[in-house]
């Protein structure tokens, strides 16, 4: 038996990420363009277990590549959890003819791969969440997209803050890793951001003693940047106001940072990592996830991949502290 792919699927996974769309089309032309077939499976992993399977033709993917969200939908599946959820999955592949998935989507996604590679199906991953946080990779699809939407938001927000001489807490994106928070408030010079990761500096006794000295100084506003994995914003907006007499309001700027027209980056990283996917699967590799690593688009292996852990690099924190006005 030759172990030339000859039909491929793809899937959508996790969170959706702005990008997501431009991945799906490199990855379908490139199929087509080299003689391979492809289905689309509608919403994640659930789709491969009720074989929702949509033929992609080169039609399919016409004039998405500006378009937020994903074709495919996506999902979470608890069913993709359990083995036998899985299982399922393998037989609705094999029956289809399916040589090899696809899957962009995140950390989690890759590691339901894992799982789903270890029953003899080949597994390519691409990264594409919002939130940066996968260690293996230098860049997510989704990424560049969404810290412009919540820079162009708290852009917005400081106007009518520095009007008002108010203090604004904004809450963005980021659950377990603060990327977000801190590429958003670098590039609108806020004077707080507020990460899971550096937890101890977003003690409200500490902001307040900030807040104070700056407004002493002539500060005409205050903009914290909030990272969701700290949260309670609007717990925090009264305790400041409360202790300090500042007007302080807090905005979470929540799912509109998903949505919307991909941002170049993002549609040019997705389409090299769609391309990279389908090459590798050419080229004979097995199991491997698409990164970009050192200013390229690499693949290495699967289980090398998840192994690896990553350390908020300290270059932010000297960059806060640097353009920091003493
Ligand atoms: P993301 O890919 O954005 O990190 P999730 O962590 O929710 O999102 O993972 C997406 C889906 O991947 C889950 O709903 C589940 O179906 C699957 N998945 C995650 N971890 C595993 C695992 N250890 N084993 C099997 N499937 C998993």
């Amino acid at each position: 038996m030759s172990d030339k792919i000859k039909k491929i699927a793809v899937l959508t996974s996790g969170g959706d990420a702005p990008g997501m769309n431009a991945g799906i089309r490199a990855v379908v032309r490139t199929a087509l363009n080299n003689g391979i077939s492809v289905v689309g499976v509608l919403r994640g992993y659930n789709g491969l277990i009720e074989a929702d399977f949509k033929n992609m033709d080169k039609n399919s993917v016409s004039n998405i590549v500006n378009v937020g969200g994903t074709i495919l939908y996506t999902a979470r599946s608890m069913d993709f959890m359990e083995s036998s959820g899985r299982e399922i999955a393998y037989k609705n592949c094999i029956e289809n003819n399916i040589d090899a998935i696809v899957v962009l989507g995140g950390d989690g996604s890759f590691r339901g791969a894992n799982e789903f590679s270890k029953l003899g199906m080949n597994v390519i991953g691409i990264p594409a969440t919002i939130d940066l946080d996968i260690p293996c990779t230098d860049y997510t699809i989704g990424f560049d997209t969404a810290i412009n939407t919540a820079m162009e938001g708290v852009d917005r927000i400081r106007d009518t803050s520095t009007s008002h001489a108010r203090c604004s807490i904004i809450e963005v994106m980021g659950r377990h890793a603060g990327y977000i928070a801190l590429y958003t408030g670098i590039s609108t010079g806020a004077e707080e951001i507020l990460i899971p990761e550096k937890k101890e500096f977003a003690a409200v006794s500490s902001i307040v003693t900030r807040l104070k000295i700056a407004m002493k100084k002539g500060k005409k506003h205050y903009i914290i940047i909030n990272a969701e994995g700290i949260g309670k914003s609007f717990e925090m907006a009264k305790e400041i106001e409360m202790a300090t007499g500042i007007e302080t309001r807090a905005t979470v700027l929540g799912y509109l940072q998903r949505g919307g027209s991909p941002s170049c980056r993002d549609r040019v990283l997705a389409s090299m990592m769609g391309v990279h996917a389908v090459q590798s699967l050419i080229d004979g590799k097995k199991n491997r996830l698409i990164v970009f690593q050192d200013g390229m688009v690499k693949d290495i292996d699967i289980n090398d991949g998840l192994k690896m852990t990553k350390g908020l690099s300290e270059t932010y924190i000297d960059t806060i502290f640097g353009v920091e006005s003493k």
